[in-house]
């Protein structure tokens, strides 16, 4: 629910209760007040009416005791009791009341035994009266009541009184008086409104009804209903009205009062809905006053609280568009308070984010320039291997648009294979891996030969986020440049070979003729230098050789049965004269013989004498030279150790590659290739062996060649041996045979 919403119905709560409550009070008071009076004009209708008909009745009555008491009425009563002759006279007298009295409808003057003497009904003369009319109470002078009138069916006031000849009980006087001006009395309802009736009724448990008026709504009411006069009074201590149904089964208020002089009860009733029409509208006015001020209050909330959230929702939807990356949306709310201060808030937000962002793309575009630019192949990958970001140079591998490379995975674009085998590499290393000597084959069909270096980005990364980087580097060239190389080396190593050999050979000539005085001496030893140096260049041009072949794989071998302690013990011969000249000590220790490996020959020996001559090459005058031959577990271990100046350490990693040289500065004196070592550990790796070395500069150095005694090799184990060295070392090296 919205904080309007919210805050309209608060205000509504807040605006209405009070409403309510004065309502409800306005509402209970006045309804009260207004029963209070309706009820009061109730009761004052019967209370007037029953004063009218109680005033009417006792002057019926003082009528009738006025005949009764009458002298003229007495004496002629006396006379006719004993003689009978007075009977006109109190006819006449009857009659003359009648006249004078015209509510006066019969009067009968009867025995105590209630035959008539004499009526103005002469008809009825000699009659007997109906017991009611006449007998009376004991105690009691008179007797009133309001019967129907056996002939005409109508409602007549019956009044007997007692009459006294010499003050003794002589007879009774019974007057039938009309009630048509006591009816007429109760037609006044005044005051009792449009549904306001009057009811008079006997005083009994049926309730007779003796007159109801005016008949507003059926005329044959007063037949068809019965006022129970139980019902009508209200019960002692409580209010003097009644609320009830009436004939027509609606609810009604009654007031009602008993009239003494005839048993009647008289009911002043109104429609309750009339009486209380005024507290209906008045409901209805306060039910139009709570709704009109809900209507209003609503309508100022809803105005208050869009003056506040109008704001807020405008800076809400502002900062729903900066979310989605429009940094330059803005808010044009401008106001001196707390909504002011977050519009301006969201507003600086923007301006940064704007600004960071631009940074962070004019970073990338400048790390774009340099991804495209680098040779390199550089891919960014997630976690489930999909490419997140490509360089040029990777698309331009793939032959494919950088574009259609973004959201494919990397092993559907680059299959990779490695000697001709597919090659599955791991994009999820713990650190990093490096994958060497691998090719991938391209859609245009072409094939290039890689290095795969795969990093993980460190921290936990977003499931879409670059997790891995692949680098791949291209080699395809670097090879190619190689082979031209090794190419042009061998081509040109052979090329000189041959005319060197001629060389040679002419020299060779020359000098054994020269020793026949062909030569003066100082030519003979010109030509003896010459044969030196060529020499030295046929073993320079062997060492290219055998480097060319052992990078192109043709290295070939024929593996034996040697003598390594023969072998070793030759070396150090051959070596103590180039040893002497530089008055360096060779000393041998070890066996002279029987100790067999499985090797070349040519390649052995030329291993350990290229170890010995550096030992020589490489000390100083006076220094010494020890060679060591010994068995260490089940290999040959030949050790070389010197006085020599060392080798620096910073330079021990490089020792073993190729042309490398520690010692070959120009002021040095020595010459060398940088090949020796190389050649040296190609040979002995190659023929299952291994060569280590360990130096200190100033001191000496040493180095130690080890082979497999003969004896604990299968004939086999030198070839499986070298095929496992050939894939350790990668492409140049398919022709290797025996
Ligand atoms: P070179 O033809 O230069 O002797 P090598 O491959 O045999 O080529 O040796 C490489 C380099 O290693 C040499 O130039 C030299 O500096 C160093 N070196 C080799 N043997 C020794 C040694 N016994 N003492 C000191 N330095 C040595």
């Amino acid at each position: 629910m919205s904080i309007r919403i919210k805050l309209t119905i608060l205000m509504l709560l807040i605006g209405l209760v009070p409403t309510l409550i004065v309502s409800a009070i306005a509402y209970i008071t006045i309804s009260s007040g207004l029963t209070r009076k309706t009820a009061e004009q109730l009761v004052s209708t019967a209370i007037k009416q029953e004063q009218r008909i109680n005033g009417l009745l006792q002057k019926r009555q003082e009528e009738a005791i006025e005949l009764s008491n009458k002298f003229d009425l007495q004496r002629t009563l006396g006379m006719y009791l004993t003689n009978k002759q007075a009977k006109e006279q109190l006819s006449a007298i009857l009659l003359a009341k009648k006249i004078a009295t015209p509510d006066i409808q019969t009067i009968h003057l009867a025995d105590l035994k209630g035959k008539i003497i004499v009526s103005t009904n002469r008809d009825v003369e000699g009659t007997q009266l109906d017991p009611q009319d006449f007998a009376l109470a004991a105690g009691q002078e008179i007797s009133t009541g309001v019967r129907k009138d056996q002939r005409d069916g109508i409602d007549k006031l019956y009044i007997t009184a007692k009459v006294n000849v010499n003050k003794t009980e002589s007879g009774v006087v019974s007057v039938v008086f009309r009630i048509d001006d006591i009816i007429a009395a109760l037609q006044d309802y005044t005051g009792l409104g449009t549904t306001g009736e009057t009811v008079v009724a006997e005083k009994t448990q049926d309730g007779t009804v003796v007159s109801l008026f005016p008949l507003r709504f059926d005329a044959d009411a007063p037949q068809k209903t019965n006022v129970s006069s139980l019902q009508l009074f209200a019960p002692a201590g409580q209010q003097d009205y009644k609320e009830l149904t009436d004939y027509r089964g609606k609810q009604v208020m009654v007031a009602a009062k008993s009239i003494g002089f005839a048993d009647w009860v008289i009911a002043a009733k109104i429609d309750t809905s009339e009486a209380l029409a005024q507290i209906d509208q008045l409901r209805n006015l306060l039910f139009i006053i709570v709704l009109t001020s809900s209507g209003a209050i609503v309508l100022i909330a809803l105005g208050l609280t869009r003056f506040f959230t109008q704001p807020i929702l405008q800076i809400a939807t502002i900062a729903r568009r900066i979310g989605r990356g429009d940094f330059l949306a803005r808010t044009f709310v401008r106001r001196n308070d707390e909504i002011g201060m977050l519009a301006e808030s969201i507003n600086a937000m923007g301006i940064s984010l704007d600004t960071f962002v631009t940074s962070i793309e004019s970073q990338r575009n400048r790390l774009e320039v340099i991804l495209n630019s680098t040779k390199e192949g550089i891919l960014a990958i997630d976690k489930q291997g999909m490419i997140v970001l490509v360089n040029q140079a990777a698309a331009e591998m793939a032959r494919l648009d950088s574009d259609k490379l973004v959201g494919k995975n990397i092993n559907d674009i680059f299959a990779w294979t490695q000697q001709g085998q597919p090659f599955t590499a791991d994009y999820a290393p713990a650190n990093s891996a490096v994958y060497e000597d691998l090719e991938f084959t391209n859609v245009a069909g072409a094939t290039s030969y890689v290095k795969l270096i795969v990093a993980r980005v460190s921290g936990e990364q977003e499931q879409k986020a670059a997790q891995t980087i692949v680098t791949i580097h291209d080699e395809t060239r670097d090879r190619e440049l190689e082979a031209m190389k090794v190419d042009f080396v061998s081509m040109a190593a052979h090329e000189l070979r041959t005319p060197l050999a001629a060389i040679r050979g002419y020299l060779e000539l020359i000098t054994f003729k020269g020793g026949q005085g062909v030569a003066s001496d100082d030519t003979s030893k010109y030509l003896q230098q010459a044969l030196k140096s060529s020499t030295e260049l046929g073993g320079l041009i062997n060492n290219l050789l055998d480097v060319t072949r052992i990078e192109r794989g043709t290295l070939t071998f024929n593996l034996e049965n040697v003598d390594i302690a023969a072998d070793v013990k030759q070396a150090v011969e051959e070596a103590t004269f180039s040893a002497r000249d530089k008055k360096i000590t060779v000393v041998y220790q070890g066996a002279t013989e029987g100790c067999f490996v499985i090797a070349d020959r040519i390649a052995l020996h030329e291993v350990i004498n290229n170890l010995i001559s550096n030992a020589i090459k490489y000390t100083p005058e006076g220094g010494k030279v020890s060679v060591l031959l010994g068995v260490q577990g089940a290999d040959y271990r030949v050790q070389v150790t010197d006085t020599g100046v060392g080798i620096p350490k910073q330079s021990q990693s490089n020792l073993f590659t190729k042309f490398y040289r520690v010692h070959g500065g120009l002021d040095s004196g020595s010459t060398g290739t940088g090949l020796g070592l190389f050649i040296a550990k190609s040979l002995i790796e190659r023929q299952g062996g291994t060569i280590t070395f360990s130096s200190e500069e100033g001191k000496g150095s040493t180095f130690i060649i080890t082979l497999p005694k003969a004896d604990t090799i299968t004939p086999s184990a030198p070839q499986s041996k070298v095929t496992a060295i050939r894939r350790q070392h990668g492409w140049t090296t398919q022709n290797i045979t025996r």
